[in-house]
């Protein structure tokens, strides 16, 4: 398997590419920037891998790291967690979790009122920005199994 930093090496070196491709789409600057932060975020913090025990991904959660070892102890490795449609799916709809149950406990404490602000006209390129970064994981993983097939086959 490809390690994480090559992961992220792919992911981010070929971020200025896919913006680029957004200027010559005529894609406005604000769903760029959008597009942009979703995908840093996902390459660096919502990476497929994090249904591993330990992985680079988990790592930079620091602190916070043991947010995720329920996720890696529900989801087997590259199983639903690598699905190019459903794995980001997986994790937005965890960290979701995580955010209600956090503001349910805010909400016991002080009245904090549940965000009514949401941005939809973001929501294509933020998605555009967490699903790019997992498929092209899962492209990689997949080619680098596939050739390891290959070779052994061969040899
Ligand atoms: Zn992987």
């Amino acid at each position: 398997m490809p390690q994480g930093r090559t992961h992220l090496a792919f992911e981010l070196g070929t971020l200025p590419g896919w913006v680029a491709l957004g200027v010559v789409l005529h894609v406005g600057r604000t769903s760029l920037v959008f597009f942009t932060g979703a995908y840093v975020m996902a390459s660096l913090f919502l990476s497929p891998d994090l249904d591993l025990a330990k992985s680079d991904a988990s790592r930079r959660w620091r602190g916070a790291r043991f947010l995720w070892r329920p996720y890696a102890a529900f989801f087997r490795h590259r199983g639903i967690s690598h699905s190019p449609l459903l794995g980001p799916l997986t994790r937005i709809l965890y960290l979701a979790v995580l955010g209600a149950a956090l503001w349910a406990i805010l909400h016991m404490v002080v009245d904090v009122p549940f965000p009514q602000v949401v941005p939809w006209e973001s929501a294509l390129p933020v998605l555009a920005g967490l699903y790019l970064p997992h498929l092209l994981h899962v492209a990689l993983d997949r080619t680098v199994s596939l050739g390891k097939r290959f070779i052994l086959h061969r040899g």
